[in-house]
C-alpha cells in the first residue's frame, strides 16, 4: 500500500463505496419492520459520513472514510450474527476499504525522527555549537585568533567564542595548521 493520496486512489475509494452501497441496497431490502428502519437510518448515515469523506479527501477525509469502512463491517458482521447470513461480496468490499484506509503513521514523523546517521552528519556539518566542546571527545578545538590547539574538556577550548571556534579531527591536521598543543592534551 502506498501512501500516496493520489487520484487513483480517490477513485479506487469512490468506486469501493458507491459499489458497497449498491451491494447494500438488496440487504436492506430484504428486512422488514424495525429491522430496515434501523438498516435504512445506517445507510444514510454512513452515505453522509462517506460524502464528507470524500469531498474533505485531500483534507484528512481519509480518516473518515476509515470510520466509514469500519462501521460497514461492524454492520454487516452484525447482520451476519442476527441473520446467518453473509453477505461476502459486501464484506469483502467493506473489507477492501477498511484496509485501504487504514491510518499510518504521517510522513511528518520520520522528518521529525532523522536516522541516527543522519543526526551524526548533521553535527559534522555544524560543529560551532558551543555544546560540542563537551560531546566530541577525541577532537582538538582552537581559536582562529589563537596559537594553540586544546583538548574539549579544557577550559580554555570552552571559552573559545563559537564564531572563532575550529575543529581538528587529529592532533597532526591542527599542527599542519599552525597551532601547538596546549598543555591540557599531555
Ligand atoms: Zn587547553
Amino acid at each position: 500500500m502506498s501512501n500516496e493520496k493520489g487520484p487513483a486512489k480517490f477513485l479506487l475509494y469512490a468506486l469501493t463505496m458507491l459499489f458497497l452501497f449498491l451491494t447494500l441496497l438488496p440487504i436492506i431490502f430484504s428486512f422488514t419492520g424495525l429491522g430496515i428502519r434501523i438498516q435504512l437510518f445506517f445507510f444514510v448515515l454512513l452515505l453522509f459520513v462517506s460524502f464528507i469523506g470524500l469531498t474533505t479527501y485531500t483534507t484528512g477525509g481519509e480518516r473518515l472514510l476509515y470510520i466509514a469502512f469500519t462501521l460497514h463491517l461492524i454492520n454487516l458482521l452484525a447482520i451476519w450474527f442476527l441473520t446467518q447470513k453473509l453477505y461476502l461480496l459486501a464484506v469483502f468490499l467493506a473489507l477492501f476499504g477498511f484496509v485501504l484506509s487504514f491510518p499510518r503513521k504521517p510522513d511528518v514523523y520520520e522528518e521529525e525522527m532523522p536516522l541516527s546517521s543522519e543526526i551524526e552528519v548533521a553535527k559534522e556539518s555544524q560543529p560551532k555549537v558551543h555544546s560540542q566542546v563537551i560531546h566530541s571527545p577525541g577532537k582538538f578545538a582552537a581559536s582562529k585568533y589563537g596559537t594553540v590547539y586544546h583538548a574539549p574538556k579544557c577550559d580554555w577550548a570552552q571559552k573559545i567564542k563559537k564564531k572563532s571556534l575550529m575543529w581538528f579531527s587529529s592532533a597532526d591536521e591542527a599542527k599542519k595548521a599552525g597551532y601547538k598543543e596546549h598543555h591540557c592534551i599531555a
